[in-house]
Order: structure tokens, then sequence, then C-alpha cells
């Protein structure tokens, strides 16, 4: 039985207090997750009693730290059942993914009238590096568009994807709809003409079972601070051929293995893309994230986030002048963004604030999905493992203050 008090007693900082005497309630995880005791203390240790560089030294701290490091990579490899561990690629964070594999990948592979497919409801960081490699190379940029309530239309998918397409890349998990998409779908579709498949699983992997040779997609991204990790890291999961094939991205130390003057060849997976110290303690640290939400159970996480947004739907659908966007509960992850008539998003988030609710307001870095419904902003609450319904419930007061102040 999932025991949502027993969670948060796992995150210091829910006993932190927003205003001096107003306890917070935090819906803004989508944006960025807290961090329980685990994730802190792991990385602590390493700082205390193990800092050195990895892979280099021949002393105790360095071969410690060599161990932790790539220990935390067998662990995330197993948490999204990548078929080896040198699949897993350590990034910054899911926009380094992109770009990773768009300046390496696309490269080498997209030119002139190619086409590269993505949705209507991207994050910026699944939109931005492509209209780059498009502008480079004089690809086209092909867009899946989202019906009315947020789900993907794929009427035209047959057209949409043909012989020119070189890549489809689409979000698993939307950001502002909260929609979850077809993906394994979406991904033999692209198969049948040939193109390549990459996932943004930012919102996916944090909260629920993620398994890539389920899914078999060619490249899959996620960052770690949305899933009780540290900021600062990310992960790139891409199938080993094409990793194989691909050049570096940068270039400097570790992803070597010989280098003259003349010239320099290349380390083995996955070091090759990992160019110069790495984020050591963030990796420890999103070790500690995995072995944490796997000992709570990916299931008992879906399973809390689809009881907890359920909840929230109902009862914001009683705030009289609000409206959800996006899907219904079914197809829907945690996140509800919404308007309320007669208040803008900001005025809303810092009304919220004041009785210790942080939920985030602005376009979420989906510009182009908001201005698709004729918005400049919204407010998005989200949900992660520790809300609760009495969390909700201050969030429906809040809102209604909110209407009070405005005269709504
Ligand atoms: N994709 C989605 C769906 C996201 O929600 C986010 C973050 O908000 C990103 C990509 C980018 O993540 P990051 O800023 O950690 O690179």
């Amino acid at each position: 039985m999932y025991d949502v008090n027993k969670v948060r007693t796992d995150f210091p900082i829910l006993s932190v207090e927003a205003h001096p005497g107003v306890p917070l309630v935090y819906l803004d995880s989508a944006a960025s997750s807290q961090k329980p005791a685990a994730v802190i203390d792991a990385m602590n240790a390493y700082y205390r009693g193990y800092n050195a560089n990895v892979h280099r030294g021949i002393h105790r701290l360095s071969e410690d730290a060599t161990n932790a490091y790539e220990g935390a990579r067998q662990r995330i490899s197993k948490f999204i059942n990548s078929p080896d561990p040198c699949q897993v690629i350590f990034v910054r964070n899911a926009t380094e993914a992109f770009n990773l594999v768009a300046y390496s990948w696309g490269r080498t592979n997209i030119s002139a009238g190619d086409e590269i497919l993505l949705t209507e409801m991207e994050h910026h960081a699944n939109l931005v590096p492509w209209q780059l490699l498009a502008e480079e190379t004089g690809a086209t940029l092909r867009f899946v568009p989202f019906l009315e309530d947020g789900t993907l239309d794929l009427s035209d998918l047959s057209n949409l994807l043909n012989e020119r397409t070189k890549l489809f890349s689409f979000t698993a998990v939307s950001n502002v709809f909260g929609t979850i998409n077809p993906a394994k779908q979406l991904i033999e579709a692209a198969r049948e003409v040939g193109a390549v498949t990459m996932v943004d699983a930012a919102q996916a992997v944090p909260h629920m079972p993620v398994d890539v040779q389920e899914l078999d997609p060619d490249f899959l991204a996620f960052s770690s601070h949305k899933m009780c990790g540290p900021t600062g890291i990310g992960v790139l999961y891409g199938g080993r051929d094409l990793l194989e094939e691909m050049p570096p991205f940068m270039g400097g130390g570790d992803m070597i293995r010989r280098v003259t003057l003349e010239g320099s060849t290349w380390n083995d997976l996955p070091w090759k893309f990992e160019a110069g110290t790495p984020s050591i303690a963030e990796v420890i640290g999103l070790g500690a994230a995995v072995d944490y939400l796997s000992q709570l159970g990916m299931d008992q996480v879906l399973e809390h986030e689809q009881f907890i947004t359920n909840y929230a739907l109902e009862a914001l659908s009683e705030v009289k002048g609000l409206k959800v966007i996006g899907p219904a509960p079914s197809q829907k992850g945690g996140v509800a963004a919404f308007t309320l008539e007669g208040a803008h998003p900001h005025d809303i988030a810092e009304l919220l604030d004041e009785s210790g609710i942080a939920v985030r307001a602005g376009h979420h870095c989906a510009m182009p999905l908001h201005h698709k419904l004729g918005l400049t902003a919204t407010a998005r609450a989200s949900f992660y493992i520790h809300t609760t319904t009495e969390e909700v419930d201050k969030l429906v007061q809040g809102l209604n203050r909110v209407r009070q102040v405005f005269r709504l």
C-alpha cells in the first residue's frame, strides 16, 4: 500500500515553511522535483568521504569515485532496462541530449530535402536544436498537429511519415497538456519508413515505468532533476550501432583512446561522448534517485499520480471560470495547466505563493503550443510522489481566493 505520508518524510524540504508560518505546498515538480534525503546524503558522502576525479587516478579515492560513478550508470541503465550500460550517456540535461543527437547524428545523416518530423506540443528542447539543424542543412521540419483536447491528430501520419522522413522526435508525455502519447505506436510507424526515432522522456521516466527494450526507440532523453535527482545531469540513451557510428559531440579528455599532434582516435562507448571531467557527484546523486524510485516501485508511483491527478481534475472543475487544458484523466500524466477567466497566470501564481503554494506560470517552454491555443501563458500545477489530496484542496482554496481578490 502506497503511503504518501511516509514518502513525505523522505523529503526534508517538505517541512520547510514557504513564508513564516505558511507551510509549503510544492506543486511544481514538472519544472524540477524536490530531492529525498537519500539523494542529498549520497552526494554529501561523496564530497565528504571520497571526492576525487574518475577514470584517471590509481589512488583509493579515485577508485572509489570511479566505482560509484560507473556503478550509478549500471543502476540507471537497469532502471530503463537498457541492454547495456554503455548505451547510457551522461549529459547535462535532456536539452543537451537533443543537441548532442542534432549535432553528432544530425550533421552526418541529414541533408537538403530531408524531413524531420516533430509534433506541435514539443518543449523547446525538442524543437530548437532541430531548427538549427534544418537551417544549416536545408532540411524541412514538419509537425504532427494536436487536436483541441491536447491529443495528437494522427489522421495524416501516413503522409507526414514518408520516405523523406529521416527522424521522428516526439515527447512521450507533454509538459503542458500532460498527454501521454502512444510512443510505441509512433516508433513502429516511423520504423516502417526507415526513420530514426527520438523520444523526449523528460516527463515520462520520472513518473512511470519506461522500458527502452520494450519501447525500442533509437534515442531517448531525460533529466535527473525532474526525477528526485540533482540538476546538471541527464541521460541520452541510444541504440548501440547508431552510437558507435556517430562522431563525438565534444572533444577533450576522457573521450579519446590515443592522441598525437596530428590527430586522435576515440574511446569506447559511453566515454566517447563524455568529454572532460564529468558531473561526478550528480551522477552519484542520480544513482541514489533511481534507487529511491525503484524502491517505491514505478508502478506505484504511476498509480499514485493517476489517483492524485484524477482527484485534482475533479476538484479544479468546481472552480468557476477555470479551464484545464489537455485530455481526459485516462490519457494524462500529473500536470494540470489552466486558465482562470479574468486573472493573468502570473497574478494567479503570485497570489497562490502568498498561501505557500508553488505553481508555475508562463509558456512552460512550449510557446508554439500556447500560440496555437491563442494563449501567451497558462498556470500549471504539477503533482508527484509526495502530493496529497489536502494539498490539492489548498490549491482549490487558493484559487477561490484569487477569484475573490479579482472579484470574479
Ligand atoms: N522536455 C520536456 C517535456 C520537459 O518538460 C523539459 C523540462 O521542462 C525538457 C524537455 C527539458 O529539460 P531540461 O531543461 O532539464 O533539459
